[in-house]
């Protein structure tokens, strides 16, 4: 029961940033001293400060409140994409107090490479930690379908790797816990926990730079399926008249939105980077009239995407994220009514669409709540574990 309440308070403060005593008193149902005495035992871990709020609470006694020890505990949080690897510490309360983005625009496809990154660049940023302060975990994002159970990643296709275990070659080397979990899941959940969906429990994430994929979740949980291969939206096929995709068949989502679909329809190179689908999508903005038209196309099917899930999930929300966050915050009336034609009228009265609150760093921060779990869940516990 302590552990559990410890375990409360601990969150609460973690996923507020700062919670009063009295609100904490409130929410718990517990007497005063019950929650002093609680603050006491996390704030003698090390794991909280309490602070006088500036609001006096009632009878002119200022309210205390508890904030996480800045230089206290913290996790690494690695987010790795087929061309893209960053690696953060991130301390108790969600921030990202350092972060390294390594080699942007490499090759991470060689595994004994791409772990010898990871790790130097963990032992790094934890020689740049003050010294005192802890870490308690390392979460991994990947590209890749990843087994619940035991972590092991069962299939990355764009990296090219399968049956890796690959957190528990990470956690060994570092000597420390280690979580791994698909992207997609992570960014949902991420958004969930701390982004544009926060508040919400039925929610859909589109992402992706060179596939596309999704995160669905649904009453809060991660829908994964019966291998982990749930949320492949990218291959929904919504164009028979389309362009054959990689996975065999022709129109997939990925072919007719991804990045290099805005590219070919302004008439750049296919593969041409981000840089090269800003510029398109900044030449919409200022009216050119090829870059309009191309934004225009790709942002209807987008939205007849965004149909098809509102209609199969019925969610509070769907979040475009990466690319397509850009494309849909410069064509959001296109996307809007291309979702509007091809969804009913009951499920799209109840969604909201909305770019990504937090970018490039969803993965990260998903990450990051992951590696924290096992602190939140038993903060004393977890901490002597680690002593020993
Ligand atoms: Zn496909």
């Amino acid at each position: 029961m302590r552990r559990h309440n410890l375990g409360t308070i601990l969150t609460e403060v973690h996923r507020h940033g700062h919670r009063s005593r009295a609100l904490l008193t409130a929410e718990m149902g517990l007497n005063r001293s019950t929650i002093g005495d609680l603050v006491a035992e996390l704030t003698e871990a090390g794991l909280v400060l309490q602070r006088s709020a500036s609001a006096q609470g009632r009878a002119g006694r200022p309210s205390l409140e508890v904030v996480p020890f800045p230089e206290g505990v913290y996790v690494l949080a690695v987010d790795l994409g087929v061309r893209h690897l960053a690696v953060a510490r991130v301390g108790l309360g969600g921030d990202v107090l350092d972060r390294v983005d390594v080699e942007p625009e490499r090759d991470w496809s060689d595994l004994d490479v791409t772990v010898e990154a990871i790790a130097d660049t963990c032992d790094r940023l934890r020689r740049a930690a003050p010294s005192g302060a802890r870490c308690v975990g390392v979460g991994l994002s990947v590209p890749g379908v990843v087994r619940h159970e035991d972590g092991l990643l069962r299939f990355a296709p764009n990296l090219g790797w399968t049956d890796v275990p690959f957190g528990a070659r990470l956690g060994e080397r570092l000597d420390l816990p280690a979580v791994i979990a698909n992207d997609a899941d992570l960014g949902a959940l991420a958004e969930h926990w701390r982004g544009a969906a926060a508040g919400y429990e039925h929610v859909v994430v589109m992402s992706g730079e060179i596939g596309i994929g999704g995160g669905i979740l649904v009453g809060g949980r991660p829908l994964r399926g019966r291998g982990g291969y749930a949320g492949e939206i990218g291959h929904l096929r919504v164009n028979p008249d389309g362009r054959l995709c990689r996975c065999g068949s022709t129109g997939c989502l990925e072919t007719e939105v991804g990045a290099d679909a805005l590219l070919r329809e302004a008439g750049r190179r296919p593969g041409s980077g981000m840089d090269a689908y800003r510029d398109v999508l900044a030449k919409a903005a200022a009216g050119e009239r090829d870059c309009v038209a191309a934004a225009a196309r790709v942002a209807n099917w987008l939205g007849v995407g965004v149909g098809i899930l509102v209609n199969t999930f019925n969610p509070d929300i769907v979040i475009l994220a990466g690319p397509l966050g850009e494309l849909y915050q410069a064509t959001a009336d296109t996307v809007a009514e291309a979702a509007a034609q091809s969804s009913l009228v009951a499920p799209r009265e109840q969604v909201r669409l909305a770019a990504s609150a937090l970018g490039p760093d969803a993965q990260i921060v998903g990450a990051a709540e992951l590696a924290f779990e096992p602190l939140l869940e038993d903060p004393i516990g977890t901490l002597s574990r680690h002593a020993a």
